[in-house]
């Protein structure tokens, strides 16, 4: 008989005879049935659950239930019967924190309880692999190849530890080595040589893709999903077919989609990637070819002075692209600074010459022609992987200046060197639901979408007598309609343990503002010593967070609540570890604390949201998004600025209870949650909770 997912999850099910305090939620099960129910009707489901559900065991379940039914009716599996191939299900999250704790904890104990024999694998990008063939070929040219000693000492100590390690993937090597090191020996698209390569059954890359090719439930992360998709589009493919789709963390599938389907063009990336080829000061490089040498072992189709004449065409070529990109740049940067207290939005093509372009597809033929006479399988590979790169590289660079794509908003972002100030070329879909439709909810039987906060009012639903429409404005965010919905609150009791509060009146923090100022810092003063410290304040722009800083750092010190401030270099990570480690820490952070930050028990108390988070409404990306609603009759401040903002506070507040024994208070020090309209959108958004106004 099979099982169900009630079986498992349910009271005195499969779990609770394992786990002696395991208690079955209604919340668990209620989402536990709504994941069930779309998979069997094919169907796609968003479902926001609230802190403490336990949604991972509530898709985990009958997603492997669903993986291993076959198990149930094996002449299904027999080939002779034609049957349907064996079911895949890839779960998808956007933290590492997620991905290991449903990799190392959450599949394995189910694995151990379920009666289905099921494999499952985490599957990282392919650059994360050692390419054991580029290795060695690195270490065989590492004098024409690297510049200085530690370099070579670098490449020896990977080629030591690919002796002994078993995955030969990156997060096995410690102390991570260099970029251009790693870059010079991992497995790249395009550079390798599958079954020919004499490395082929040592090969940790393909040791890899035959685990991910047996499993039944396959881990990733979003960026590795939407590279998937985006590979698909163009015919090849990173995962192998599946069925059912787990997108858990899905507030933040738009910005995601959006990021790896756009365009990012940095100096840095063409120099590297010339100097990779050909670096004229040091004269190394993979042109620093010796044309007497390949002649002698017969690695060359035609004469030792012909192929000299090849590679050197090739290295000018990859001097004149180093100083065409840098005029480029600076192009771009004047055409930036001649337009002071601009977004960096450029909405007309061809604001900047032509000339790298130019150059690097000259640099693309000369290239070919180094290739096509070599007669070695490896070097043609590896210049070949190269000069695909060069293409692409040139290819986005040609997209942006012609601004192909009309769904697409182009910009300009200033970036600190070290050298001074530049510019990256960026692009973005305005909108990622037609992309998302075509590539993914068309394509795949059952996509499930969950996450703590997806749902939030648009204007439609904000409209006095319209009934509430919690998911519109994700749904219409993503492109999805007709799919199956479902709200369930946490179990958390928020009445007894959680006060929100806001302050009446409050002042907008304003630079140069003394007076508005100083209220705000003695209110948030107040509001760090209410609790003694254990304090999360989140700031929603960097200068902000130093002004306060700067303001509150010497009141702090002699109160003995140690600051934690983000931006002074330390990880966030080892912030998260510093705060949990004094009972009396105070961290303020910026965009990267809103979410995805865990702080269980008594270390955190206190959550401060210094403003409402809105993002900014000049930033292109935005801008272009709101014209969009605005064209189509809409009004972009209720149906994107204010859920976009509502399911950021929501993650923020989150922040403070993460188990059933958390309590603390949460300041909302923004007043516009009382004083305007929209402000009882926000507080109604929030769980239910006590609520104080000083
Ligand atoms: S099979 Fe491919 S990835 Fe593996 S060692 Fe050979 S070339 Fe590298």
């Amino acid at each position: 008989m099979s099982l169900d997912y009630r079986d498992v999850l349910g009271e005195g099910g499969l779990i609770s005879r394992k786990m002696p305090n395991y208690e079955s939620r209604a919340e668990q099960m209620e989402l536990a049935g709504a994941v069930d129910a779309a998979i069997r009707s094919g169907r796609h489901l968003v479902a926001e659950a609230g802190t403490g559900v336990g949604k991972s065991f509530a898709y985990l379940v009958p997603a492997i239930l669903h993986a291993v039914e076959d198990q149930n009716e094996p002449e299904l599996l027999a080939p002779e019967s034609g049957g349907p191939a064996p079911r895949r299900v890839v779960i998808s999250t956007h933290t590492i924190a997620l991905q290991e704790q449903l990799f190392d904890k959450d599949i394995p104990f189910l694995n151990s309880i379920l009666p289905y024999e099921f494999s499952s694998v985490l599957v990282k990008g392919r650059s994360n692999y050692l390419c054991l063939r580029r290795l060695h070929a690195a270490e065989s040219r590492s004098n024409s190849l690297l510049s200085t000693d530690e370099e070579i000492e670098e490449l020896n100590r990977i080629a030591e530890w690919s002796r002994s390690t078993d995955d030969g993937s990156l997060s096995d090597l410690n102390p991570q080595p260099a970029g251009p090191i790693w870059d010079e020996v991992c497995c790249e698209q395009g550079n390798c040589m599958g079954r020919q390569c004499k490395h082929y059954k040592q090969c940790f890359y393909q040791a890899a893709r035959r685990r991910v090719e047996r499993a039944s439930i396959i881990v990733v992360n979003h960026a590795l999903l939407f590279s998937d998709l985006a590979v698909r589009s163009a015919g090849g493919s990173i995962l192998p077919q599946y069925d059912v789709l787990v997108f858990d963390e899905a507030h933040t599938m738009e910005q995601t989609a959006g990021d790896h389907l756009g365009i990012s063009v940095s100096q840095g990336q063409i120099t590297y990637l010339l100097n990779r080829l050909w670096n004229a000061r040091t004269q190394k490089g993979l042109l620093a070819l010796s044309a007497k040498k390949l002649a002698a072992s017969g690695g060359l189709t035609v004469s030792a002075p012909l192929f000299k004449e090849a590679v050197s065409k090739a290295r000018s070529l990859v001097e004149e692209s180093v100083i065409r990109a840098e005029e480029t740049f600076d192009d771009l940067k004047e055409w930036l600074y001649a337009r002071p207290g601009s977004n960096g939005r450029v909405t007309e093509p061809g604001i900047i010459r032509r000339n790298l372009e130019e150059s690097l597809t000259l640099l693309a033929g000369a290239l070919y022609g180094v290739i096509s006479v070599l007669s070695g399988a490896e070097q043609k590979m590896e210049l070949a992987s190269a000069r695909q790169r060069v293409l692409s590289l040139k290819g986005e660079l040609t997209a942006w200046i012609n601004q192909e794509d009309p769904e697409m908003v182009y910009w300009l972002e200033k970036i600190q060197r070290r050298r001074g100030e530049t510019v990256r070329m960026l692009a973005a879909p305005v909108n990622v639901g037609m992309l998302l439709r075509e590539s993914l909810f068309s394509k795949v039987k059952t996509v499930v979408m969950t996450s703590a906060t997806l749902a939030a009012p648009t204007n439609r639903s904000l409209r006095a007598g319209t009934p509430p429409a919690p998911f519109d404005y994700f749904l219409s965010r993503i492109g999805l309609t007709g799919a199956l919905t479902l709200l369930v609150g946490s179990p958390f009791r928020y009445q007894e343990n959680v006060t929100l509060i806001v302050p009446k009146n409050m002042p907008s923090p304003r630079e140069g503002n003394n007076a508005s100022n100083a209220v705000f810092y003695d209110a948030l003063l107040k509001y760090i010593q209410e609790t003694d410290g254990g304090a999360f304040v989140l700031f929603t722009s960097y200068s902000l967070l130093t002004r306060t800083a700067d303001a509150l750092v010497g009141r702090l010190a002699r109160l003995d609540y140690p600051l934690i401030t983000q931006g002074k270099g330390m990880s966030r990570s080892q912030m998260v570890e510093n705060f949990k480690t004094d009972i009396h820490s105070v961290l303020f952070g910026t965009d990267s604390f809103w979410q995805g930050v865990d702080v269980p028990g008594s270390a955190l108390r206190n959550v401060i949201i210094t403003q409402l988070p809105f993002s900014v409404p000049t930033h292109p990306l935005t801008q272009a998004r709101c014209e969009a609603i605005q064209l189509a009759g809409g009004n972009s401040f209720y149906e994107y600025s204010v859920p976009e903002a509502v399911i950021k506070l929501k993650q923020g507040f989150g922040r403070l209870v993460r188990t059933a024994a958390d309590r603390g208070i949460v300041v909302i020090m923004d007043s516009r949650v009382l004083s305007k309209s929209y402000g009882k959108t926000f507080l109604r958004a929030l769980p239910d909770c006590r609520f104080r106004q000083d």
